[in-house]
C-alpha cells in the first residue's frame, strides 16, 4: 500500500489516499470486503466533498486460484496484448481483466463462488436474449440475502430495476450444452465476449434447446426492486506509474 498526496478536485486541498497496487486477500482478508463495498477507492475531503477514484490494482486471491486485473481500458487492451503474446498457461489458474468497478466485484463473486465465469456471462446473454423487457441492457451475477445468488437487471443508465434469481439448474444446461466448446482464448470474459462466441456457436439456431430455456426463463418471478444506483459510468482515474 501506498499513500499519495491527491488534490481534492473541489477545493485544491491535498488529500493522502491509500493506494494498493496489489490487494492480496490472503493475506489481507479485511480487503476483499472493502473492494467488494467498493469503500477501498472512497475519496473524501474535509471541505465535504466525497468521491470514488479508480486506479490499476491487481486482486490476488491465490487460495481460491484467481486472479483480476482492475484497469483503465486502455492499460487493459495493452496488458492483454502483452499478455496474449506469451500464450495462456495451462493451469486450472485464472487470470481475468475487468475495466468496470461493477466487473470488478462481480467478477470476484463469480470466481469465489466457483462458477465458471464464461457460463456466467453466456447464461447472462441468454436471458436476455429470451426477456421481453426491452429495457433490461445487462445483468450482474450479485449476492442476494434471500436467495443466495441474483442477477441484477440493469436499464441503459446503469440503474438497477429489478432482480431474476439464479438458477443452478439453468446455469447446469447451458455448462452441459456449451462446456465443450469453450476455449481458453482470452483473459477478457465480459458481454462482448459472451455475444461473440454465441454467435460463432450459431446458438440461436439450436431451436430446442432455445425454447426449452425460454420457457424456463418465463417461469422465474422477475422481483421488481427499488430504484438502485449501481456505479458511475464516468469514472475518475487516477493515472499512476506502477512500479
Ligand atoms: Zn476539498
Amino acid at each position: 500500500m501506498q499513500e499519495k498526496l491527491v488534490k481534492c478536485p473541489k477545493c485544491g486541498n491535498s488529500n493522502l489516499y491509500n493506494i494498493y497496487n496489489i490487494i492480496d486477500v490472503d493475506k489481507e482478508y479485511y480487503l476483499r470486503k472493502e473492494v467488494l463495498n467498493q469503500s477501498i477507492f472512497k475519496y473524501e475531503c474535509k471541505c465535504g466533498y466525497k468521491t470514488q477514484m479508480f486506479y490499476p490494482t491487481l486482486y490476488k486471491n491465490l487460495s481460491k486460484n484467481f486472479m483480476v486485473e482492475f484497469a483503465s481500458k486502455s492499460d487493459a487492451s495493452r496488458f492483454k496484448n502483452s499478455l496474449d503474446s506469451f500464450g495462456i498457461p495451462d493451469t486450472n489458474f485464472i487470470f481475468r481483466i475487468v475495466t468496470r468497478p461493477f466487473e470488478l466485484t462481480e467478477k470476484i463473486l463469480v470466481l469465489e463462488s466457483g462458477y465458471d465465469d464464461r457460463i456466467i456471462e453466456i447464461l447472462k446473454e441468454m436471458i436476455l436474449a429470451s426477456t421481453t423487457d426491452k429495457k433490461i441492457s445487462y445483468l450482474i451475477f450479485a449476492r442476494d440475502k434471500e436467495i443466495e445468488y441474483t442477477f441484477l437487471c440493469l436499464d441503459e443508465n446503469n440503474v438497477a430495476k429489478a432482480m431474476i434469481p439464479f438458477r443452478k439448474d439453468l446455469y447446469d444446461s447451458v455448462y452441459d450444452m456449451f462446456y465443450s466448446k469453450l476455449n481458453d482464448n482470452t483473459y477478457v470474459i465480459d458481454q462482448d465476449w459472451a455475444r461473440e462466441f454465441l454467435c460463432e456457436v450459431n446458438v440461436w439456431h439450436t431451436k430446442n434447446f432455445l425454447i426449452n430455456f425460454v420457457k424456463k426463463i418465463m417461469n422465474i418471478r422477475i422481483r421488481i426492486i427499488q430504484y438502485m444506483i449501481i456505479q458511475r459510468m464516468n469514472l475518475i482515474w487516477l493515472y499512476l506509474v506502477r512500479r
